[in-house]
């Protein structure tokens, strides 16, 4: 019975419904796995177990007097920028070590209102900003099916969580790809909603205009079912979007007939690794085989999407990250002199090298007399992202294509790079420009045995066509049950 955690969370969530099992067990399996796995893997910054096995008890009552809700009994992870009243959230960052936050983000809210157990929280890169989770203040989480290699980031530890079957599924927050990529290095199964359909109420900030939390799962119709629980409007977020909130697991199954789906050239060039290429192209042959056409389209602004985001989403930074002051929140230098020396020494010492200089390139954007040149110029650019976006979704309903240049790295072989770092987000980033939705879904593998992410780009509100898609990739090639070995 303690290999409960192998399951997936629809089917545990079956089990659970027909009384096979009880989520007290489910919890407990989870824990142990945790316990066995996590010293390798290094995914959570936070167990909460004693929180986690009464909410399972609670569940399990639930259920009993038939209140169920949609996640009833589940234990899920969350990426450690979910504010939670019962956990320490830290943002990975120094900073923010002791930090618990006065309310729970509103997704945690309709988590918990469905039901689900919250295992812990996870690893990341500090304050979001990376794509390795090697900018974590606490752990350097490690990918599952590779030991020494980066999970990806920045919401490494859940993708990794995910993968070893440390949680059922998890939350992750994505403002330039950071659910994408790590569910492409870590082989499962990422979403980033359109920005506005997911209330970003209670997620720690980072590029307030790109964030986007979405779910990180085993399989497509798992990532489905949480989209479900998580989506709609909340008055708390004044992004958010009044819309009615689709039961996306109906989008699955069905066949691709007439479904035309763009292959943008720009996103295939020589910088692509040749197994990545080789991987996603076979699994674009599948999106044929049930029935879509391929065509090809051009994004003729890719090549400006890492400046334009590396700006926005600096300057965002450097206005949301003022709130670190060393007083109102986290950090309290206690050495200092006076006022002054009070910020610039808590600022200091609590944030990462990372943070810093993202701080400091975002501040000179913004700053008199450089405004013009590259904050408000790089918005006007992003303004003519969003209009190739729009241009090939009149044609098209998806556009697909690798989700990472590369697959996992080794730990360290980034770190003297950031250059490289930066430049490998370009097939993520401008889903995030553009607002629109964008997957991940397990494709293949490295001869090394890494895993391959095929992305899925479609246009606003239209996460049931990627759904639809990545469902029939998934049913095709049969990997989402293909596990690491630990
Ligand atoms: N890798 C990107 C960055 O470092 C994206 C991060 C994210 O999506 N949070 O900014």
């Amino acid at each position: 019975m303690d290999e409960l955690y192998t399951l997936d969370l629809h089917q545990a969530l079956s089990l659970l419904e027909q009384g096979e099992i009880s989520s007290l067990e489910l919890t407990q399996s989870h824990l142990n796995r945790i316990e066995a796995v996590d010293g390798r893997i290094k995914a959570y910054i936070t167990v909460g177990a004693e929180q986690a096995l009464a909410q399972a008890k609670r569940a399990d009552a639930d259920r009993a007097q038939g209140r169920a809700g949609l996640l009833c009994g589940a234990p899920l992870g969350l990426k450690d920028l979910l504010c939670t009243t019962e956990l320490p959230t830290t943002c990975g960052s120094k900073m923010l070590k002791h930090f618990v936050a006065p309310y729970n983000a509103t997704v945690v809210e309709k988590l918990q209102a469905a039901g689900a157990v919250i295992l812990g929280k996870q690893a990341m890169d500090e304050f979001a900003m990376g794509s390795t989770s090697e900018h974590c203040a606490f752990q350097i989480p490690e990918n599952p099916w590779k030991a020494g290699h980066i999970c990806g980031g920045s919401s490494g530890g859940s993708a990794a969580a995910v993968a070893a079957g440390e949680c059922l599924a998890s939350l992750g927050t994505d403002t330039g790809g950071s659910i994408r990529q790590p569910s492409s290095h870590c082989g499962v199964v990422g979403l980033k909603p359109t920005y506005g359909l997911v209330s970003r109420y209670g997620a720690i900030a980072f590029a307030s205009s790109l964030d986007q939390i979405g779910p990180i799962a085993k399989n497509v119709r798992d990532s489905a079912l949480m989209l479900e629980a998580i989506a709609g409007f909340d008055e708390k977020d004044s992004t958010s979007i009044r819309r009615l909130v689709p039961r996306y697991r109906d989008a699955l199954g069905k066949d691709l007939t007439g479904m035309r789906i763009g292959i943008p050239s720009e996103y295939f060039s020589q910088a692509l690794d040749s197994e990545v290429e080789r991987e996603v192209r076979k699994a674009l042959s599948t999106l044929e085989n049930a029935g879509a056409r391929l065509v090809e389209v051009s994004l003729p602004h890719t090549e400006y999407c890492v400046a334009v985001y590396y700006l926005i989403a600096t300057a965002e930074a450097s206005s949301n990250l003022a709130r670190f002051d060393g007083i109102h929140f986290g950090y309290h230098d206690p050495d200092s002199t006076d006022l002054l020396d009070q910020y610039s020494r808590s600022r200091a010492v609590a944030f990462g090298d990372e943070v810093k200089r993202r701080i400091l390139i975002g501040t000179y954007a913004l700053s008199a007399g450089y405004y013009d040149a590259y904050y408000k110029k790089a918005s006007q650019v992003r303004t003519l992202i969003r209009a190739d976006f729009t241009r090939v979704f009149k044609d098209c309903d998806l556009i697909a294509s690798p989700v990472s240049p590369h697959a996992a790295p080794a730990i360290g072989a980034m770190e003297n790079n950031l250059v490289s770092m930066y430049l490998a987000d370009i097939l993520t980033i401008s889903a995030n420009l553009a607002g629109i939705p964008a997957m991940s879904v397990p494709c293949g593998f490295t001869s090394e045995g890494l895993p391959i992410g095929l992305q899925l780009q479609a246009a606003h509100f239209h996460e049931e066509t990627l759904l639809q898609a990545a469902y029939a990739v998934e049913a095709q090639l049969g990997i989402s049950t293909v596990k690491p070995v630990l």
